[in-house]
Formats: C-alpha cells, sequence, structure tokens
C-alpha cells in the first residue's frame, strides 16, 4: 500500500498544454466563435499539423481535401477539434521507448479502443454528442496515466500482477495499492476543470453492472451508458481477464442497449476495424490488439479455466471437509470413550459411584413425578477383609471381578449397577415390584454364593449379604433418593446381623400405595395386553421402547376423561397445599375417585394406550382391526363409566 498523496506531489504529474486548457474553456462557452478556436489552435503548430492530418485521415472522411485549419474546424466541429488537440497534448511519443514503453502503449490502445467504441455507440444509438462522448472514452481511463507517470516504480508491478494473474487491473490496483486509477483519474479531471459529466462518468466506470439499474433513457444517462459500455470494451480487447470482462461486456450490452450475443459481436467486428483510424492518428500500433474471433477464445478459454479451477476448489473443499468429518468422528469416538472411563471403575468396568448418584437424582425426580417406585438393592461382600489377609489383595481384586460379573448377568439393560465403594454394590432398579425387587435381590445372593474359586486346592467362600428398598420418591422431599439408598444399606446390615449371605427387604411404601401400586401396574395396556394374551411380554417391551408417553398432569388427565370436575380438581389442590400429600391420596380420602379409578388414571399417566395401539399395529405385533377391539374392550372395562369421553 502507497500513499496517494506521492501521486498529487510528484513533479511528473501530467498537466495540459496551456492550448488544451484553453481550448476547453472555449467549449464550454456556448458563444464560442470558431475565429477564438482557431487562433488558440494556431498557437501551437505542432497540433495544427496534427489536426490537419487528422482531417484528411478516413477517421473522419471528408470528401475533399481539406487545406486550412480554419476549414478542418468547421468541417470537423469544434467539439471534436477540442477533443483531439487534448489527445494529441497527452500523447507523449518519447513514453513508448523507456521501460514503461509496453505499459503506456497498451494504456494509449485502450484509450484509443474506448473512443472508438464510444464514438460508435453514439451513432449507433443516435446519440447526438458523438464528440463529447470520443472524448469520454479518451479519458476515462486518466488515471492510468497519471500513476504511470507518476507512481512508476509502484505502478509497473500491478500492472504485471494483472497481466499474470489474469485479473481486472482495477481489481489489483485495489488489492496491492489500496486505491485505484478511478479515484486518481476523477481527481485529475477535477483539477483540469474538464466537465463535470466527464467527471461523474469517469467515477463509476468499473462499477458494477447491477448498480446501473436505476438507469433510464435521459439524455445525461445515456452519455453515462455510452461510456461505461465502451470502457468495458476496452476492457476486453486490452485487459488481462478477458473472461471476467467478456461476461461484464455482455451484461452491460444487454442491460443497456439490449444487444444481444451476436449484435455484440457484429459490433466488435466493426470497431476492430474502425480501431486502425483513430490509432494512426494518435501514432499507435493496432497491430497487436487482437481480432474478435481471437478475443473470444481467449475469452472462452479463461472463462473454462475459472470453471476448472473453481470444480477443484470445491473438490479440495469436500476433501477438506470428509478429512474434518473424519476428524469429528475420531473426536466423538474418543470423547464417548473418555465418558466411558469417566462412568466407569476400572476394576471392575461397573459404573462408578458419581455415575450412579448422578442416575439416582434423575430416576428420583422422573419417579416422583409419575408416581412411579423406586428400587435400590445394596450389597456387601462378606468378611472381605479375612480374603484379603488370607490370600492377598490381588485374589481379592479377582473376586470383586467376579462378584460384578455375576451380578451383571442379573440385572437387566434398564437397571444401574454400581460399585458404590471398596466391596460395596448397589443396583438402581427401574419400575420395580415388591416381589420383583426381592427376587432380584436373592438371585444376586444366590449367583455369588454359587461363585467357585479355589485356591490352594481350598473353595475360597464367597457370599454378600443384601439389602433392598422400594418406594415413591415423595414430592415433598420425604422419601428422596438418598433416603431410599440408606433404608437399603441399613437393611444389608440387618442381614449382615443376622449371619450374612442373605436377603433384607425394606419396603417403604404405605399402605395406600402398597394397595394402589399392583393395581396401576395391571391397569397399563402393555400388561393388560398380556393378561389377555394378545402379546407375549417380549413384544409387549419392545412396543413400549417405540412410545414416548408424554407426561400429562393427573388433574389434567382426570378432566379430560371426565372423572374429576374442575371444583373438585380446586378442591384437592387446596388441601394438597395444606396437607402435602399426593393428589390421587386426597382425591380418594375426599371420596371423589374409588382406587380402581386412581389406578386407571395412573395406569394412563404412565402409558398412553391408543400412542401404544397405534406402535402395536405398525410393528405388526397385533392387526389394526384386532387392536381397535382390544382398546375398546381396555377402555370400557378401566374407564366403565367414562369410555365414550376417552374416545372422543
Ligand atoms: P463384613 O462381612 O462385615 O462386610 O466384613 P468385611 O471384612 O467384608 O468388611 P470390612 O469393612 O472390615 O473390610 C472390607 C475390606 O475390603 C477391607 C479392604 O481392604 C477391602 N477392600 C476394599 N476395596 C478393595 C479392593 O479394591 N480390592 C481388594 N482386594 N480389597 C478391597
Ligand atoms: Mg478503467
Ligand atoms: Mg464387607
Amino acid at each position: 500500500m502507497i500513499d496517494p498523496q506521492k501521486i498529487w506531489q510528484s513533479a511528473q504529474l501530467p498537466t495540459l498544454p496551456i492550448v488544451a486548457l484553453k481550448l476547453i474553456e472555449l467549449s464550454r462557452s456556448p458563444s464560442t466563435e470558431v475565429s477564438e478556436i482557431v487562433a488558440t489552435i494556431k498557437t501551437d503548430p505542432a497540433i495544427v499539423a496534427r489536426l490537419m492530418k487528422a482531417a484528411n485521415s478516413s477517421f473522419f472522411g471528408l470528401s475533399s481535401k481539406v487545406k486550412s485549419i480554419e476549414q478542418a474546424v468547421v468541417l470537423m466541429g469544434t467539439t471534436a477539434v477540442t477533443a483531439l488537440a487534448l489527445g494529441f497534448s497527452l500523447v507523449d511519443p518519447s513514453t513508448r521507448q523507456g521501460p514503461l514503453g509496453e505499459a503506456y502503449t497498451s494504456y494509449w490502445l485502450q484509450s484509443a479502443v474506448q473512443a472508438m467504441a464510444a464514438k460508435r455507440l453514439a451513432v449507433r444509438t443516435r446519440t447526438a454528442n458523438q464528440d463529447d462522448l470520443f472524448l469520454a472514452g479518451l479519458l476515462v481511463d486518466l488515471g492510468r496515466l497519471a500513476m504511470l507517470k507518476t507512481i512508476p516504480r509502484e505502478y509497473q508491478p500491478v500492472i504485471a500482477t494483472a497481466q499474470e494473474q489474469q485479473q481486472s487491473l482495477v481489481e489489483t490496483e485495489s488489492l496491492l495499492l489500496g486505491f485505484t486509477h478511478v479515484e486518481i483519474g476523477v481527481q485529475m479531471m477535477q483539477r483540469w476543470g474538464l466537465p463535470e459529466a466527464l467527471v461523474k462518468t469517469a467515477a463509476v466506470h468499473h462499477d458494477a453492472p447491477e448498480t446501473f439499474a436505476a438507469c433510464t433513457g435521459t439524455e445525461d444517462d445515456n452519455v453515462l451508458r455510452i461510456t461505461v459500455l465502451a470502457a468495458a470494451v476496452g476492457e476486453y480487447y486490452c485487459g488481462a481477464a478477458k473472461g471476467v470482462a467478456l461476461g461484464r461486456l455482455r451484461k452491460l450490452a444487454a442491460d443497456f442497449f439490449k444487444l444481444s450475443e451476436r449484435d455484440l459481436d457484429e459490433f466488435l467486428c466493426e470497431l476492430r476495424e474502425h480501431v486502425e483510424e483513430i490509432a494512426g492518428l494518435f501514432s499507435i500500433d493496432a497491430q497487436s490488439l487482437p481480432t474478435p474471433s481471437d478475443l473470444l477464445s481467449q475469452a472462452n478459454e479463461q472463462l473454462a479455466l475459472m470453471a476448472v479451477s473453481a470444480q477443484a476448489e470445491t473438490a479440495h473443499a469436500t476433501a477438506r471437509q470428509a478429512a474434518a468429518e473424519h476428524e469429528i468422528r475420531k473426536l466423538e469416538v474418543k470423547h464417548e470413550q473418555l465418558k466411558r472411563l469417566a462412568s466407569r471403575d476400572p476394576l471392575t468396568n461397573l459404573y462408578n459411584r458419581q455415575y450412579f448418584d448422578e442416575a439416582l437424582t434423575r430416576e428420583t425426580e422422573r419417579c416422583a413425578r409419575q408416581a412411579q417406585p423406586l428400587g435400590i438393592i445394596f450389597f456387601d461382600a462378606d468378611r472381605f477383609k479375612q480374603l484379603n489377609d488370607g490370600y492377598g489383595h490381588a485374589v481379592g481384586d479377582d473376586v470383586l471381578k467376579r462378584i460384578s460379573a455375576v451380578a451383571g448377568n442379573m440385572t437387566r439393560g434398564s437397571d444401574i449397577l454400581a460399585r458404590y465403594g471398596g466391596e460395596e454394590f448397589v443396583v438402581l432398579v427401574s419400575q420395580p415390584s415388591e416381589k420383583g425387587l426381592e427376587k432380584l435381590a436373592e438371585r444376586i445372593r444366590a449367583a455369588v454364593a454359587a461363585i467357585e474359586i479355589v485356591q490352594d486346592g481350598k473353595r475360597l467362600p464367597v457370599t454378600v449379604s443384601v439389602g433392598a428398598a422400594i418406594a415413591i420418591p415423595g414430592r415433598m422431599q420425604e422419601t428422596d433418593g438418598a433416603d431410599i439408598v440408606a433404608a437399603a444399606d441399613n437393611a444389608m446390615y440387618t442381614a449382615k446381623q443376622a449371619g450374612r449371605n442373605q436377603v433384607r427387604l425394606r419396603n417403604l411404601l404405605n399402605e395406600f400405595e402398597r394397595q394402589l401400586f399392583p393395581m396401576i401396574l395391571q391397569r397399563r395396556f402393555s400388561r393388560w395386553l398380556v393378561s389377555k394374551g394378545a402379546i407375549d411380554p417380549t413384544n409387549a417391551s419392545r412396543a413400549l421402547l417405540h412410545c414416548q408417553t408424554e407426561h400429562a398432569r393427573l388433574a389434567d388427565l382426570a378432566l379430560q376423561i371426565g372423572l374429576l370436575s374442575a371444583g373438585q380438581v380446586d378442591l384437592i389442590r387446596a388441601k394438597q397445599l395444606e396437607t402435602g400429600l399426593r393428589f390421587g391420596e386426597i382425591a380418594v380420602q375426599l371420596g371423589f375417585l374409588d382406587m380402581p379409578q386412581l389406578a386407571g388414571l395412573l395406569a394412563r399417566q404412565q402409558e398412553n394406550a391408543r400412542e401404544l395401539a397405534v406402535v402395536v399395529a405398525r410393528l405388526g405385533l397385533i392387526n389394526a382391526n384386532r387392536i381397535q377391539t382390544l382398546i375398546d374392550a381396555y377402555e370400557t372395562e378401566i374407564y366403565p363409566a367414562h369410555s365414550v369421553a376417552v374416545r372422543a
């Protein structure tokens, strides 16, 4: 990046010869006489000579030979003469030799193309001030000239980069210098006092096609459109990014003048023929300018390359994404491993205490919400110290592993078996019944007692004492998870005291819950279906896995089914606040519900029969007609007086 001040402070900044300045001034006034123009031109004999040559060239195509400058000014018109005089005074033949010769030539050639393109477009669109447009095309890139003259060392690499990378010059300038020939050109024009319309056009000549959408058909707009389109033609003919330039040119041609691609091709051919005339006037060699068909193949080649590299970029991106996904999967696996490590006990590979505590909190909340019982089994190796002392720690470790393995075989996937401490274990039993819990505790005890480990020809005495507890966690926290664990632990101590290798059960369900609980189980639709022989228990469990019964409040269910009125619900709620008892228990106490009704409601809360029916039919476990008959029978049986309301 460089400071643009360097340009404005440079002694090399192009200046206009007095004659050109005077001509611009004169051209502004409508009352200017031809004689004044002629007198001004005559002060610079070099310009006189070149204007005479121009007047007799094919560029003007005048029929008879022009002999005097007076005649030339009259025949060519004052605007054209001014434009040419300006152009002549800017072309400095000496610059074509130096190290920047090529850059100057290319700049002049592009300016000539742009001037001619603007003029031909004016002819084509029947726009009046053709010579103004010629001048606009000629000067629109003035900023480039200023930069070539003032900061050649910095500007040369910019031009080279644009060439090498087939990138537009204005974009490269912006990237490498931090400013562009557009801004510099505008300032130059303002300094020189060039017409406002010309300055305005130069300011926007590289803007995106979309920004000209508001341009309509006014005279000023037309001048702007022609100049911008002419600049796009110049960029296409002489710029490095031909593919991009062609796209821009086609869009502008279509937007501005509804030129089809064919119209445009035709125009470009016509232009190519006329460029030689003006190039000759400015002594520029136009031979190097490609023909339109060469241009098109260059542009297409670039576009194809761009498409290929875009494709390659996409392929790269896809590969990168695949690599990233692979990395993510690896991390996920690692994360899983870490999580597993964090939740497992390394010796036994059972869940650790921390994991158990978290699960206990979660399950306690769920059971409290759904008024479901929670079961805990606690067991501790008997006389383990003796075993360690007698056979060594390694044998002790081995025994702990064997105990863990056999206990793991006894529990279900939904139970959580954890190592609670040294030789203490715990099981969080999901959806237990009193009997089921006791059975499981007994099976664990028996399985451990059956472990055969022989040391020094003697079978080791391996047994555990087991305590179990069951409770419905209370809403008021009087029986939370830790209380149930403590009760199980307590029961385990009782078993120790009673001689070890035995099971003790602590039932924390109250009389009401004890009565209610088996009734709920019976009324759950899955159980009911099993009891009717409509489905076997395994398939019932399978279907339940596909069911996600949304939790509904008991009061809402009762209102919905029509078992309770809104007034009754309010009364129950008031009493609940007073006593801290459960909703259902109060409803029964107040005589609003009987036990079977409450059990039916709780069964519905735990398991949505209609949802389960849909799953059962979908899995093909029972056909759709039969399940419809079954659910009707179920509802009539469970909610006899209200089965109509349920169905509704
Ligand atoms: P009780 O029947 O009353 O439970 O008697 P006990 O000997 O099993 O109970 P006590 O609490 O007196 O001793 C427990 C022993 O368990 C002491 C301890 O060294 C041992 N222990 C705890 N963790 C491990 C372990 O990871 N590996 C081994 N090998 N021993 C352990
Ligand atoms: Mg430009
Ligand atoms: Mg012990």
